[in-house]
């Protein structure tokens, strides 16, 4: 009998390195994770990768054997050559070519994915994207990422750096972003973005604003600290109205945003992901009022703004579905 094909996929974080051993059809049989610790260096955080590699390996027995590895990282990425053009969270990451020293060190074939693409990939292959040909995915976190499905494959454009959603500029001008440039949709709507703005409106709300007595609303400094997304949006839940507002503006940017890359892609989807969209209606209704306004007519009642499936674990298994899609493609030249 032949041996089951499996996968390793690496989601390579800022704080975490996260693997997987998973199926061919997408299911996760073991997972393990390692702080980053990037400023101990590059060579450092390549040893972790190739060490929780060894870990995975380690788990197969007999339900098969290791094929290829996939491996999610942020940052502009060559998904051609297996090259990091540089990484925001991993200080002196600039063109490193991961795939071939993580794939020389363990002996198995290693493929690069930008870490957004991957979650949108995973999503296609076992999440909210399954049934849909073509769909766009927005992570939103720390930063914002995305992925464009595109009749059932991923846009990978010349160099694979295709699907930087949260560099769409929605404001000329506008705040600058951690990239760079100015207006980005980062700088509106991500995680830290809401909780800023969560925190102005708060700090500058009269006295007798109707969240004034409201307990856990941020009005100091020490406060902005410990104000995390989840908290913006469970006070937005309970009717906060600066969490609300705060809310409203970032779904407002998102709405540009998204309206723009229906209008030129023709999705039968638009997926929601990361921490923010986990968080339900208080969120995603904001994004579908925001967005409708900017679909052109004829598309709006036909495309569906849905939260993402597989929470944390959509990067792990996009990364090892990715791998196993190129492997077979390597084979076959
Ligand atoms: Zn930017």
């Amino acid at each position: 009998m032949a041996e089951k094909p499996l996968y390793i996929g690496i989601d390579l974080g800022g704080t975490d390195i996260k693997a997987g051993l998973v199926t061919a059809s997408g299911a996760q049989i073991a997972v393990a994770s390692t702080p980053t610790g990037g400023d101990e260096g590059r060579d450092a955080v390549i040893g972790r990768i190739v060490s929780l590699v060894r870990q995975m390996c380690a788990r197969v027995g007999k339900r098969g054997r290791v094929r290829a590895m996939g491996i999610g990282s942020p940052g502009p990425i060559n998904s051609r050559t297996g090259t990091i053009y540089f990484a925001p969270n991993l200080p002196g990451w600039r063109n490193v070519r991961l795939a071939a020293l993580v794939g020389r060190a363990t002996g198995i074939p290693a493929f690069l994915i930008n870490d957004a693409n991957a979650a949108a990939w995973g999503e296609k292959c076992a999440g909210a994207g399954r049934n849909a040909a073509s769909f766009v995915m927005y992570t939103l976190g720390t930063g914002i990422g995305g992925g464009v499905i595109l009749d059932n494959k991923l846009l990978e454009g010349y160099e694979g750096t295709a699907g930087e959603l949260g560099h769409t500029v929605v404001e000329p001008g506008g705040r600058l972003c951690g990239c760079g440039n100015r207006g980005c949709l980062e700088a509106y709507a991500s995680a830290p973005a809401i909780v800023k703005e969560y925190f102005v409106r708060a700090h500058y709300a009269k006295p007798k604003s109707p969240c004034a007595g409201q307990r856990r609303c941020a009005t100091n400094a020490a406060d902005e600290m410990v104000v995390d997304p989840r908290t913006v949006c469970r006070l937005a839940h309970r009717g906060c109205p600066h969490a609300k507002a705060a809310i409203e503006s970032a779904a407002r940017y998102l709405g540009i945003a998204i309206g723009n890359m229906v209008n030129v892609f023709n999705p039968e989807l638009v997926v929601i992901g990361g921490g923010l969209g986990q968080a339900g209606a208080v969120v995603l209704d904001p994004i579908r009022r925001s967005a409708l306004g900017n679909i052109l007519p004829p598309l709006r009642k036909k495309v569906k703004i849905v939260p993402a499936r597989l929470g944390n674990s959509a990067g792990i298994i996009g990364a090892a579905a990715w791998a196993a899609m190129s492997s077979r493609e390597c084979g076959k030249k």
